[in-house]
């Protein structure tokens, strides 16, 4: 086997036992799980274990979010794939990769320039043409290219930023971890009639959102 077939194998397992079988069947969602090689989007030395049921280390002490959450969150956005996608801690690059196989367009905001970079880099080489990317304060929102129909923030904050709720879209949807900087709940809020309508979706430990509507450390 080569080594592209061993990671396609246990990208297969890991569908299978920890996104299927845990209740995501947005059959987009799975394809594009499928398809993604998050071998790719961390560092060489922790390629082997991409595809456990865990977060990785991926430098600036930020995590690559556990593949189930990176599942939920997006089948949570109910992507049909003419949305303009705005996500908050581009990370890895990973996240943003399924996003741009499920969208139009996607909006990316990073605070760290190593992992924006790094994150470019890989989504190029990718292929991936549909994504623009921002260094700086997710927090405030991307002003110029609202209103989204779907945001999603994987880094934890005290609350819902003001101005992504504002930037958001009647009808769209925002994903994003509540609460204080060591537990929090995963929120889906839908906005209608200009009021963002908030559910729990389950208990999460992000790192933190660290700006002007985030935490302030
Ligand atoms: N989706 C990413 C998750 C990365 S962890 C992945 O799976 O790889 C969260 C990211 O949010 C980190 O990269 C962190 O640097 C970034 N972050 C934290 N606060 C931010 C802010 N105010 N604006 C933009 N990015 C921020």
């Amino acid at each position: 086997m080569s080594e592209e077939d061993v990671y396609r194998v246990a990208r297969e397992k890991m569908v299978e036992t920890q996104i299927k079988a845990r209740g995501i069947s947005d059959s987009r969602v799975i394809q594009a799980m499928l398809k993604v090689p998050r071998h790719l989007f961390v560092e060489e030395a922790l390629k082997d274990q991409a595809y456990g049921d865990f977060p990785l280390p991926i430098g600036e002490g930020q995590t690559i979010s556990q593949p189930y959450i990176v599942a939920l969150m997006t089948e949570a956005l109910e992507l049909k794939g003419n949305e303009r996608v705005l996500e908050i801690g581009t990370g890895s690059g990973y996240q943003t990769a399924i996003l741009a196989e499920l969208s139009t367009w996607v909006y990316t905001i990073e605070k760290y320039s190593s992992l924006l970079e790094r994150a470019k880099k890989v989504l190029n080489k990718l292929g991936y043409r549909n994504i623009s990317f921002r260094l700086g304060d997710g927090s405030y929102g991307w002003k110029e290219a609202s209103p989204f129909q779907a945001i999603i923030v994987t880094a934890a904050a005290p609350d819902i930023p003001l101005p992504l709720k504002e930037q958001l879209d009647e009808g769209g949807r925002i994903i994003i971890p509540v609460g204080d900087p060591f537990s929090q709940v995963l929120i889906k809020g839908v906005k209608r009639g200009g009021e963002v309508h908030t559910k729990i979706l389950e208990y999460v430990r992000f790192v933190k959102l660290v700006g002007e509507y985030g935490f302030k450390d």
